[in-house]
């Protein structure tokens, strides 16, 4: 019975030394997670509206032929 304890607190002593040697290295595990695409630090491209000028996300704005428009409205103004 009190080699089977032993044993025990050997295998926690090498979980522990195993998980501890896992956590000081995190910086290669983050560089192969590393998104290519789209970085959340990302900025955002502003664009002015042709009609108002209104400055609006790119990814909000409707593009048309003549520009990019903050609204469907504007956008028929603009001839759209
Ligand atoms: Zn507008």
């Amino acid at each position: 019975m009190k080699y089977l304890f032993v044993f025990v607190l050997v295998l926690v002593g090498l979980w522990l030394w195993r998980n501890s040697r896992r956590a000081d290295s995190p910086p290669a595990s983050k560089q192969s997670a590393r998104r290519p695409m789209s970085p959340p630090g990302l900025p955002t491209e502003i664009v002015a509206c042709d009609v108002c000028h209104v400055h609006l996300p790119r990814s909000e704005a409707l593009t048309g032929p003549g520009g990019v428009y903050c609204s469907t409205a504007h956008q028929q103004q603009a001839g759209g």
